[in-house]
């Protein structure tokens, strides 16, 4: 906490107009077992401090292990600024809000404290002898973590905000043989919760990974071509939070790296299209306050087609006239915040699957995602699917693998044609930008295009 001495020192500097203090402590445990025996286990804590201050409209920010570097920290962070400040004349007014006094803590069943490492390994690992012996898998791997992070933010204007997030993640991966061939597949789970989440998951977790596996054992290559095609939630979560989450991040936009740029207020889409990042809820890329000491928010980046807003840190949302989103994230306090969605989606519609099958009547299911390409200035991308299956006349026909859906951001958005009437949780995700990742997750509806390229043979 700045005081004292460091309070003297930053006041008395008459050209810094603002300044941050940030800090963050961390335990973390992470367990990996494969065929019932430990792979990797991982406990640890770390520690971490920043200060950034405004000097003039130049920033200068030094990161530093131990409180009692503080002093020295803010002078390194002062004579930094103040070098910038000589080849910079892009005026910057930080907007002055209201002093935050807040303290807020993750809401948990079972606090992942509580709880040792040697019985959540134990558990990891009978986790992974039921799926080997009970379910015939031939390779089990099964990884847990958890993670509690106590965070302190405190700012000129007056802001004091404690935080405690605590996430937790539980991922089963399943290696299968069927004569020469061999497949694998995972099923990741993770929340803004504790421990509960293993407790009401592992099982179905294991399932969902077996299944599809025995899935992709069973699959041929289909021929590529354009189709008409459902996306399960998982490839819905990746083209929402790639294409258009990412070209929608300020940062970009003022870089010229978004293929949004010039389209804020404008009809992007169909009316019935709403496309939301909220971070106020239980999800994995959830918290209470952004790493700017902003409010976390429920934003509608696309409401009834039309772009509303970018998402926004302090600096960009004064450079483009916009209000804070609270989406300025950084990995941990020696890191910059700079431009993160949350849990991003695209709000649910009026169709059951059945009723999108019907209407589909013959193309692709694809479902979930390896990742993929997306080049956020011209909106182009390809993103793989885990597996899929043939439509025909509505029915679903056997499963096909090596499938990629393929297009074009804006274009994509306009070939929406039908939305499924509840959300799924997706996979918990870490997002790289800038050498930072921070968690996000996606919690998307089935969506039907009319028209989409399917790669294959
Ligand atoms: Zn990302």
């Amino acid at each position: 906490m700045i005081e004292n001495k460091a309070y003297k020192l930053l006041s008395e500097e008459r050209n810094v107009r603002f300044w941050e203090y940030r800090s963050d402590n961390s335990e973390l445990n992470s367990i990996n077992v494969w065929n019932s025996k430990i792979d990797d286990l991982i406990s640890g804590e770390k520690e971490n401090h920043s200060i950034r201050v405004l000097y003039k409209n130049s920033w200068g920010f030094v990161s530093f292990q131990k409180i009692g570097e503080l002093n020295d920290a803010i002078e390194k962070a002062v004579s930094i600024g103040k070098k910038l400040s000589a080849f910079n004349r892009n005026k910057l007014n930080i907007e002055s809000d209201d002093d935050i006094i807040d303290s807020q803590k993750t809401y948990v069943k079972k606090d992942p404290r509580d709880i040792s490492v040697e019985d959540k390994t134990k558990f990891c690992v009978s986790a992974s002898k039921y799926f080997e012996k009970e379910c015939g898998a031939d390779k089990v791997n099964i990884r847990y973590g958890d993670i509690v992070t106590k965070k302190f933010y405190q700012n000129s204007f007056g802001s004091q905000i404690n935080q405690e997030l605590i996430r937790t993640s539980y991922i089963t991966n399943i290696i299968s043989k069927k004569g020469n061939k061999i497949e694998s597949a995972a099923k990741r789970i993770g929340y803004s919760k504790g421990f509960e989440i293993v407790d009401d998951n592992w099982v179905k977790c294991g399932e969902s990974a077996l299944s599809s596996v025995k899935l992709l054992l069973n699959a041929s290559m289909p021929n590529g071509g354009k189709f008409p095609i459902i996306c399960d939630s998982g490839l819905t979560d990746v083209f929402i939070h790639e294409a258009v989450g990412h070209a929608s991040e300020a940062d970009l936009v003022l870089n010229d790296d978004s293929c949004l740029k010039n389209k804020l207020n404008k009809k992007i889409t169909d009316d019935n299209i709403t496309i939301v990042d909220d971070a106020t809820n239980d999800l994995w890329g959830s918290f209470f306050y952004d790493d700017e000491g902003v409010k976390a928010k429920k934003t509608k980046i696309v409401e009834n087609g039309v772009l509303k807003t970018f998402l926004t840190s302090r600096e960009t949302a004064l450079r483009l006239n916009l209000s804070k989103t609270g989406n300025a994230r950084s990995q941990d306090s020696s890191f910059l915040p700079i431009v993160r969605m949350s849990n991003t989606y695209i709000e649910k519609g009026d169709l059951s699957f059945e009723e999108m099958l019907e209407d589909l009547k013959n193309g692709y299911y694809l479902v979930g995602s390896k990742g993929g390409q997306v080049n956020t200035k011209t909106g182009n991308f390809t993103f793989s699917a885990d597996y899929g299956f043939e439509i025909k006349n509505g029915q679903i026909q056997s499963p096909v693998k090596g499938v990629s859906l393929s297009g074009n951001t804006i274009e994509t958005l306009n070939n929406i044609c039908g939305i499924e009437n509840k959300y799924e949780v997706g996979s918990p995700g870490m997002c790289g930008k800038g050498g930072q990742s921070v968690p996000v997750i996606g919690n998307c509806p089935k969506i039907m295009l009319k028209k989409a390229l399917v790669g294959g043979n």
